[in-house]
């Protein structure tokens, strides 16, 4: 799976994508010598301040009409766009979302089909007021909301998509966290030691946990 991300703010979500899990999904295995090989997915990030041909590189302007704030303008984001896919042969692989607080609401469903649909995702990240509603008439893009709240921008949304999604590409979890993912939530959990203490009470493991009796630990967890 390729994403393309397309934010003003490339630095932040980088940090993110490059760490832990996603991090490791991103390098090649050792020994496989080619270049792509045992990569399990690649980010690009592609900021639309690179595509404007403004000679202050702006890249919002008020908004027709009135109203408060800034928009982000639709032709960065086009040439990104361009750059990131515009070239790819089989445009049925390639699925463009678009971060707002009006789209379709993310799930672990919607996530699953992504991954099995696609090759290429590429995510617009919004700020301001929100994006020139002809990227989306251009692009024949998605509206993707992660919950019912607004936040600043679209990095955080993106950075969901790219997680959730990237956990149903098959080989990014170790086989035994894929287990645990067939189950939705693990549940209840523990790890040592057995025993702490906080403001002077004990914590302790329940005893069905210590057991090793799986069939035990899954009935509690069941009734919880
Ligand atoms: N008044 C604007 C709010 C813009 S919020 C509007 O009604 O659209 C700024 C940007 O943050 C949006 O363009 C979008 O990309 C992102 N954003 C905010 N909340 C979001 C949410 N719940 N899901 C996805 N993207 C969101």
């Amino acid at each position: 799976m390729h994403f393309h991300v397309i934010t003003l703010f490339p630095d932040v979500c980088k940090t993110y994508t490059d760490s832990s899990i996603l991090g490791r999904a991103q390098k090649t295995n050792k020994g496989t010598g080619s270049k792509s090989k045992g990569k399990k997915i690649t980010v690009a990030y592609y900021n639309p301040r690179d595509f404007t041909k403004d000679k202050h590189k702006r890249v919002d302007d008020r908004p027709y009409g009135g109203g408060p704030g800034m928009v982000m303008q639709a032709e960065p984001i086009l040439r990104a766009w361009q750059k990131a896919v515009g070239r790819k042969r089989d445009q049925k692989k390639v699925k463009t979302l678009i971060m707002s607080p009006r789209g379709t609401q993310l799930t672990n469903t919607l996530a699953k089909q992504y991954a099995k649909k696609y090759d290429h995702l590429v995510l617009i990240s919004g700020r301001y007021e929100g994006i020139d509603a002809r990227v989306k008439q251009a692009l024949n893009a998605e509206e993707v909301s992660v919950g019912d709240y607004v936040l600043t921008g679209g990095e955080l949304p993106a950075l969901t998509i790219v997680d959730s999604v990237s956990r149903q590409v098959p080989g990014v979890l170790g086989t035994f966290e894929s287990l645990e993912d067939e189950r939705a939530t693990t549940g209840e959990t523990y790890t040592r030691p057995e025993s702490i203490t906080f403001k002077n009470k004990k914590f302790t493991v329940p005893e069905v946990f210590l057991s090793g009796n799986h069939a035990d630990i899954e009935k509690r967890r069941a009734k919880e």
